[in-house]
């Protein structure tokens, strides 16, 4: 399935894309997950990203569509893809339509991941991410603790609570979301290809995506 996930910051788009892999196999897509990688690597890609990832800001559409153009046509995308966290803007979203059109790929549907603000804001202070940029395996304090506290399961590395997960970086992102990112859902809509759906639980969500793309997944 060709999929992507809209929604706040810590509304569940990685978790619900982590699922939807598991279920068909299409590939996550996470530019946020490509940036971070490439800040720990230091590339010039993630020099020139860190500093607005820091404050919370977006990374400016060009560089997200230079990395983009060349994922869509990575031979795992043949599988179906996951976009999690990309487009974020109208131009983006403008962008990605004329490279889809380009590379002869359709979307299915774009999927709003809703939930209210308190659950957002109380997600992201409770979150912990794996350091190990090969891994970020996410946490939660709360809901789903590691075995061992500030360690991850999967590789060892210690948890961090990621640089823009301060409670000011965190409102300034919200405050991204709503002016930037938000307007999209009013753009899917008029493409047809909008899914609207309450967040809190993953398994509605799962199950509601499965009954929309029905017959093509069996
Ligand atoms: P979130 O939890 O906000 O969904 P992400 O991991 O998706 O976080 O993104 C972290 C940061 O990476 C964003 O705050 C932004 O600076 C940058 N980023 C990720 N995806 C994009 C994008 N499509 N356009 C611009 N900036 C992006
Ligand atoms: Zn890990």
């Amino acid at each position: 399935m060709n999929v992507i996930l809209l929604g706040a910051p810590g509304a569940g788009k990685g978790t619900i894309a982590k699922l939807l892999t598991d279920f068909d196999g299409s590939v996550q897509i996470s530019t946020g997950d490509i940036l971070r990688g490439a800040v720990q690597a230091g590339s010039e890609l993630g020099k020139q990203a860190e500093v607005f990832m820091n404050t919370g800001d977006l990374v400016p559409d060009q560089l997200i569509m230079d990395i983009m153009e060349s994922r869509l046509q990575a031979s795992d995308c043949q599988n179906g893809f996951l976009l999690d966290g990309f487009p974020r803007t109208m131009p983006q979203a403008e962008a990605l339509k004329a490279l889809l059109s380009k590379i002869g790929m359709q979307l299915d549907i774009a999927v709003n991941l809703k939930v209210s603000r308190e659950v957002i804001l109380d997600r992201l202070a409770t979150r912990r991410t794996c350091s190990n940029a090969e891994c970020q395996a996410i946490y939660n304090v709360k809901s789903n603790p590691p075995k061992q506290a500030g360690i991850c399961d999967k590789c060892g590395s210690p948890l961090i609570q990621r640089e823009d997960e301060t409670e000011k970086a965190i409102s300034h992102r919200l405050k991204v979301y709503n002016e930037k990112t938000a307007p999209l859902i009013d753009f899917y809509d008029a493409e047809g290809l909008l899914l609207s759906l309450d967040a809190t639980s993953s398994d509605a969500v799962i199950s509601a995506i499965k009954t929309r793309l029905g017959g093509g997944l069996g």
